[in-house]
């Protein structure tokens, strides 16, 4: 596997090694005043762009970039590390990644000089997830190191390394300040009450094809407009109890639409850091366990899409920066791959137990990292010469196999859906192309403006895998075993999400349909057309009047820091509709009616929304949740009139705390209980499309088709029983196998018949109970408007204007 080590005795590269020795370059310790990783210390955010500004400013291996404010506008920043010779021709290196990555560009004599001398460009992504926060401590020291030692010099001769200290600098912001706020008290080390992102939390690594919030965006514009990496790494942390970190390769299955090369770039990265950390005398090092290769939306799964080995390691915690002593009797493995914490081919050397510190984290990491650095230099001509093999291959593929294209009709119902996706696809850089005239194509005619997205183009992968439909296979655990689960969404195609008609194409076509190339960010709203056609939408606010008068409508927001919260507040900031966020307190108050017209909750169980965390786990101003008093303010809210929209979980409050006469059918066969055969018989899909009736004379149905799409998340749906006064907005077909749409779905037979949308009267108001998510994660832009009738629409709530 280092076939190339040898030579680099004999490569001496005198000006790098000069340098080290010549400049004076503070390390991230001397610069901070205390040592990176150490117990109880967090270096923040201000003092990370600090240190990487002083080592740009002394070294000249290092260049640091600025690609935006963030949402909370601090600065994003990623750092390139070279030799201080690359360093000086970034922008000759950066033309030429643009090249390797589309190889229609490319002449023969271009490709064969650019083979034999570009550096190979890898990416490292550290904090995405802002509590995993070792990687934004190790960033300063890989750098360093980097940009100082005269091994590492060596290999950068070849190769630059782009790092991006923490992909969520807001996160990491929020997180460092709780962290100190709360150190040498009771609450050292837990949780944040609040999400480590303004607006999604956790959510932020699943938002990658959507590329909804601002992080996303910079970074999408930076990997596949700007710098064209060919490895991306994305550093996480996970669980305490299990290994010490996890490698590549990972578990089936393979998302059809990677290249073969990519899943072997993975596994042939993955073993290099697992030798590379053996070598080194680090233990507990596993592979093969519970991360798969199928769900899309990821940091690293987008750039697989898009040619680039994306590998992910996540290291075992610890409580944010305080140490935890890890009880050998209590280390387990992980399901899917190493169920018992015991030797196996994947996990030749476990941890023993004992202390384990973020020093820990930060060293396993930085040996990993260095292993990935050292391999993409050996193996830059390799890796060069396959990303442009890929690229070209996915254009050839898609000029000589069906699908050859798909197309987006023009003058379908939702023409603001219809932009939406278009603009998703372009983000992502995949070419669409608009007809001039009306053509004909697989035996169907299309009217002028109709979109194509031929395949025959290098990121067809992610084209593909966005557009068609999700079948997750079907794998026993063991022959004749229950059913392998996905461990993350499973299904996510959007033109389904999104209530967009599609065609795919299986001939090949001619189509004279020039690239769209219009740039300008689109204005969302809610317009008065639209809602009064019950089809609130993609509107230019130059053509179509906004809503300006809407119902008062007031937003729960826990102190259990819920994503679904964070996106519901993204979706009506992003449509330009105005809430109030509703604290316990302001709940608690009552008084809700002279206040609001609508109130809604998110998804939340109801022990979430009545208890929410203990003061074991959080301050006294946060732990507590409604109570019972919170809960008969929102009970009398809606019987004075108001409108409660619960959302999912939620539901779980009418039938048990409002006195609705409704049964919940819910998810759970996760694989959680000790009897699989009962596990493989309940509801489980944790991220499908699953089919809805819907009635569109229902005032929250309309403008939806009969038959339409909703996205599940092992979401809750509605038993109703006989002479309910509630009336059904959406039910699932009767029919188990019509029931799934895209993804994975166990335990159809008790899902079928149920009801997913329902509303009923309470007192002179009323409670409208979605059993799904309508806004999920901003991408369900066929559900949206379910959400914004729920709001506007009168007769289910105040006056629309
Ligand atoms: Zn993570």
């Amino acid at each position: 596997m280092n076939r190339l080590r040898s030579l680099f005795c004999a490569v001496a590269l005198v000006p790098a090694v000069a340098f080290a020795q010549a400049t004076r370059v503070p390390s991230p310790s001397e610069h901070l005043g205390f040592t990176v990783g150490a117990d109880r210390t967090l270096a923040d955010w201000g003092q990370i762009t600090g240190y990487f500004q002083r080592l740009a400013a002394v070294s000249p291996a290092v260049h640091v970039d600025t690609l935006g404010p963030t949402t909370s506008g601090q600065p994003f920043i990623v750092v390139a590390v070279s030799t201080p010779a690359n360093i000086a021709r970034l922008a000759e290196f950066r033309t030429a990644q643009a090249k390797l990555a589309d190889p229609r560009r490319l002449t023969p004599d271009e490709e064969r000089r650019l083979v034999a001398s570009q550096p190979s460009v890898i990416f490292i992504s550290n904090n995405i997830h802002g509590s995993e926060i070792g990687g934004s401590q190790m960033a300063m020291e890989l750098a360093y190191r980097l940009a100082t030692n005269d091994t590492l010099q060596r290999y950068l001769d070849r190769e630059i390394v782009l790092v991006a200290p923490s992909m969520n600098p807001d996160g990491q912001r929020m997180i460092t300040e709780w962290y100190r706020k709360n150190l040498g008290t009771k609450w050292e080390g837990g949780p944040l009450p609040w999400l480590y992102h303004p607006y999604v939390g956790h959510d932020n690594n699943r938002d990658w094809f959507m590329v909804t919030q601002k992080e996303t965006r910079l970074v999408t514009d930076y990997l596949y407009g700007v710098w064209f990496p060919e490895i991306f790494y994305d550093v996480h942390q996970m669980g305490s109890e299990g290994a010490r970190i996890f490698v590549p390769p990972l578990v089936d299955p393979v998302n059809p639409n990677l290249d073969p090369m990519i899943v072997r770039g993975i596994a042939h990265v993955g073993a290099e850091m697992a030798l590379a950390l053996e070598e080194r005398g680090k233990s507990g090092v596993a592979n093969s366990v519970i991360y798969d290769l199928w769900w899309h939306g990821g940091a690293r799964s987008t750039p697989t899409r898009h040619n680039m080995v994306g590998v992910i390691t996540e290291a075992a915690s610890v409580r944010i920066a305080t140490p935890i002593v890890q009880d050998t009797s209590k280390l387990r493995g992980h399901a899917r791959g190493l169920p018992k914490y015991e030797r196996r081919i994947n996990f030749p050397n476990p941890w023993p137990g004992g202390t384990w510190r973020l020093r820990d984290i930060i060293d396993y990491e930085l040996v990993a990292a260095e292993a990935l650095v050292r391999l993409a230099s050996e193996q830059r001509e390799d890796y060069v010469r396959n990303f442009v093999a890929m690229g070209r291959r996915a254009i050839a593929t898609g000029a000589k196999e069906a699908p050859y294209a798909f197309v987006i009709p023009a003058g379908q119902g939702d023409a603001g859906a219809v932009e939406r996706l278009v603009d998703v696809l372009r983000v992502g850089r995949v070419e669409v192309g608009q007809s001039r005239a009306s053509f004909s194509a697989g035996g169907k005619t299309f009217a002028a403006g109709s979109y194509v997205v031929r395949l025959d183009q290098p990121y067809r992968a992610h084209a593909k895998d966005l557009l068609e439909v999700q079948r997750f296979p079907k794998m026993e655990q063991w022959p004749g075993g229950p059913p392998e689960r996905p461990y993350d969404v499973a299904g996510w195609t959007l033109p389904l999400q999104m209530g967009v008609t599609i065609m795919p194409i299986d001939q090949p076509l001619t189509v004279d349909a020039p690239l769209v190339t219009d740039a300008s960010p689109r204005v969302r709203c809610v317009t008065r057309a639209a809602a009064a056609l019950g089809a609130p939408a993609v509107r230019d606010t130059r053509q179509y009047g906004c809503l300006t008068r809407v119902p008062r409508v007031g937003l729960y927001k826990s102190w259990t820091a819920s994503m679904d919260e964070g996106w519901t507040r993204w979706v009506m900031d992003d449509f330009k509709l105005p809430y109030v966020s509703l604290g316990d307190s302001a709940v608690r108050a009552g008084s809700l009616r002279k206040r609001f017209d609508v109130i809604v909750i998110p998804d939340l169980s109801l022990r979430e929304v009545r208890d929410g965390m203990s003061d074991a786990q959080v301050p006294p101003p946060y732990a507590g949740g409604l109570g019972a008093e919170g809960i008969a303010a929102l009970k009398r809210f809606a019987e004075d009139g108001g409108h409660l929209v619960l959302v999912d979980g939620a539901t779980e409050l009418a039938a048990e705390a409002l006195g609705i006469d409704v049964k919940l059918v819910t998810a759970g066969g996760g694989g959680g209980s000790r009897n699989a055969a009962a596990d493989a018989e309940q509801i489980y899909a944790p991220g499908s499309i699953l089919r809805v009736a819907v009635d569109p004379a229902h005032p929250v149905g309309k403008g939806m088709a009969e038959s339409s799409a909703i996205y599940f998340v092992n979401s809750t749906s509605l038993d109703l029983p006989a002479g309910s006064k509630a009336r059904v907005i959406a039910r699932y077909p009767s029919q188990p196998d019509s029931i799934l749409l895209s993804g994975f779905l166990q335990g159809a037979s008790k899902l079928a018949g149920k009801v997913a949308a329902a509303d009923v009267p309470l007192g002179s108001g009323r409670v409208t109970m979605f059993g799904f998510r309508p806004l999920y994660r901003g991408q369900s832009y066929g559900t949206f408007k379910m959400f914004f009738n729920a709001l506007l629409e009168p007769g289910t709530s105040g006056p629309v204007q």
